[in-house]
């Protein structure tokens, strides 16, 4: 239970690597703030999360708007009374090869992968400045290291991601509050069953440990990365690729 008293916020927690998370930290201790715009399948996490003994706080917001970002953070603040954790893991992609790629689709990636963190980021640093201690982990992606033909606006936005996370380190290092990022590479989500099988087969074979990973083995990693033992790292990006690149 390491994370007993603390209250988390994670975003895009209705499903996939974002319920992982969330169930994960709830099985550490934490209360849980599920934030998402699908609200339904918000609950079921919440559920997850209030079957472990946590409190859990649904909360509908779209992370690209920042007047839902500050009204969530007020709310988690008003209800679970402190911010201690957040997983900026809300995140779409919108493909096409960039000659074809339409500027709606370029802003709209960037707006919830990108402007999306830097919203939710800003929301919870007065209170956590405040505190003296944090937590900030950001969902970044294997691609935005390596990029990815047909995803130009998603690697940018997530490359983009890790300067962020690296900046945000520097800045609040001294109040106490580290900021990590964690790059997925393929893991078994909505996210990744739009793929074909052709592209599926061919992705393997890059994998050296010879399958996609799941939303439990990221959650595994934000899950050390904002608990005390990981006190000592900030500014760290840490992969969780079955080995696909080595950096
Ligand atoms: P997912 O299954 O599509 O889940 C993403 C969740 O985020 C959905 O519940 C979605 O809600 C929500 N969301 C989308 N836009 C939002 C917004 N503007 N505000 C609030 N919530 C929003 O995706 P996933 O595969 O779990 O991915 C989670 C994160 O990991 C993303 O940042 C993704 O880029 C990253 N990642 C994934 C992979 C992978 O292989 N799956 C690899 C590397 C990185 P709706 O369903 O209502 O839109």
């Amino acid at each position: 239970m390491m994370l007993q008293g603390k209250v988390a916020i994670v975003t895009g927690a209705a499903q996939g690597i974002g319920r992982a998370i969330a169930e994960a930290l709830a099985r550490d201790g934490a209360d849980v703030a599920v934030v998402d715009l699908d609200v339904a399948r918000a609950q079921e996490t919440a559920q997850a999360v209030s079957s472990q003994g946590r409190r859990a706080l649904v909360i509908k917001a779209n992370v690209a708007e920042w007047a839902d970002v500050a009204a969530m953070a007020d709310r988690v603040l008003a209800e679970l009374g402190r911010i201690d954790i957040l997983v900026n893991n809300a995140g779409i992609t919108r493909d096409g090869l960039l000659l074809r790629m339409k500027e709606e689709d370029w802003n709209a990636v960037l707006d919830v992968n990108l402007k999306g963190t830097f919203h939710c980021t800003k929301a919870v640093l007065p209170a956590m400045t405040k505190q003296r201690s944090g937590a900030l982990v950001n969902i970044a992606s294997v691609v935005g290291v390596m990029g990815n033909a047909g995803q130009a606006n998603y690697a940018a936005s997530k490359a983009a991601v890790i300067g962020l996370t690296k900046t945000v380190a520097r800045e609040y290092a001294s109040r106490g509050i580290t900021v990590n990022a964690v790059a997925p590479g393929f893991i078994g989500t909505a996210m990744t069953d739009k793929l074909s099988g052709e592209v599926r087969a061919a992705l393997l074979t890059q994998i050296p440990l010879g399958r996609l990973g799941t939303p439990d083995d990221v959650a595994a990693a934000v899950r050390f990365l904002v608990s005390p033992a990981a006190a000592y790292i900030t500014g760290h990006v840490l992969h969780v690729n079955g080995g696909m690149i080595m950096v």
